[in-house]
């Protein structure tokens, strides 16, 4: 590359048009940063989508993005890209590492003038219909939620859970969005004995599957809930790195995996093999993302058998768009690159 690369980034604060809440929190306000490489007269643009839970916080992503950026000299070089991540900052600030590689990614894409998918050799088959969430609130507000979602069409909600009230709020969703396929999500909240109990409950109310009940380093106790369990059970606090897999498979039948958890899309989609490898069913999933780091996630969500991909969706201030949607339908973004613009 005759001129070296130059790397930029600003940091906005995205709102969610309603306060979003877990088990473990609620929040409204969302810091993201936005990665532009420029090089040769091309683009590449990244997303850092910071998680207390993993933690990186604003404060860490603006300390150590100066420091990693320097990382990105020639954006083909995916793996000396990664190489180089790791030696300088071993299996932390994955949101930032993913900034930088979705970055490098695109850039390739528009030199190539194809979408990444394509760039990825990724085969075109259709998304899968991605989950809405309904978020923690009162019962009633969680009724609402679910009502309106299932009005606008959506046919697969994600419920979060992780209170007192969890089989109350099962039967409330199961009232207003009797068809829907219905997904759990418990953050880790549950107790081992809570867990056991709620077995019966999910699959009375006909879940699809349940999300990370249990703390993200109790292995055995998710290997001793599956063997029990008709309800399919996916990690995704207890997967931070692409090494979690192996040891995932003997206590989970799939694997949630997110960008900025995993360090950007290669990391992703080398976790996504693995998980394949050893029989893991696999979510593309999403922290609450603008569009670019949505889009990120649905160009390697074709080859998942789940999507979760709704966080843009639940932006007020939305940044980017491009994305097509129908409901929970998401459009396989047709690019170049990762096939967004700046609003
Ligand atoms: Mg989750």
């Amino acid at each position: 590359m005759s001129t070296p690369p130059t790397v930029t980034w600003e940091t906005l604060d995205l709102h969610t048009a309603q306060p979003f809440g877990i088990a473990r929190w609620t929040h409204s306000t969302y810091p993201r940063t936005f990665v532009t490489l420029d090089a040769g007269g091309l683009t590449g643009r990244g997303e850092a989508a910071p998680n207390a839970y993993y933690g990186e916080t604003r404060g860490t992503v603006d300390a150590v993005l100066p420091l990693l950026a320097g990382a990105l000299t020639d954006p083909w070089d995916w793996d000396g890209l990664h190489a180089q991540l790791c030696a300088k900052m071993p299996h932390d600030h994955p949101s930032v590492k993913c900034a930088l590689e979705m970055a490098a990614v695109e850039w390739c894409a528009h030199a190539a003038g194809v979408p990444v998918w394509r760039l990825l050799g990724l085969s075109p088959a259709a998304l899968p219909e991605s989950s809405y969430t309904v978020s923690l609130a009162s019962l009633d507000d969680m009724r609402r939620q679910a009502r309106d979602a299932a009005a606008r069409g959506h046919g697969v909600l994600k419920v979060k859970l992780g209170t007192a009230q969890d089989e109350a709020i099962l039967e409330a969703l199961r009232e207003e969005a009797p068809h829907v396929a219905l997904r759990v999500d418990a953050n880790a909240a549950w107790t081992r004995t809570q867990a056991r109990r709620m077995l019966g409950v999910l699959d009375a109310a006909r879940v699809e599957f349940v999300e990370q009940p249990l703390a993200a380093g109790d292995l055995d106790g998710h290997a001793a809930l599956r063997a029990v369990s008709t309800v399919p059970i996916v990690a995704d606090e207890s997967l931070h790195h692409v090494a979690d897999i192996l040891p995932l498979a003997r206590a989970f039948d799939g694997v949630n995996l997110k960008l900025a958890k995993l360090g950007g899309p290669l990391q992703a989609l080398r976790a996504l093999r693995l998980a394949r490898a050893h029989g893991l069913h696999v979510m593309m999933g999403c922290m609450i993302e603008s569009s670019l780091g949505i889009a990120a996630a649905a160009h390697l969500a074709g080859a998942c058998d789940w999507a979760d991909l709704d966080g843009a969706l639940l932006l007020a201030d939305d940044p980017f768009t491009g994305l097509r949607w129908t409901a929970g339908h998401l459009a396989r973004p047709d690019g170049p690159g990762w096939g967004v613009q700046r609003a």
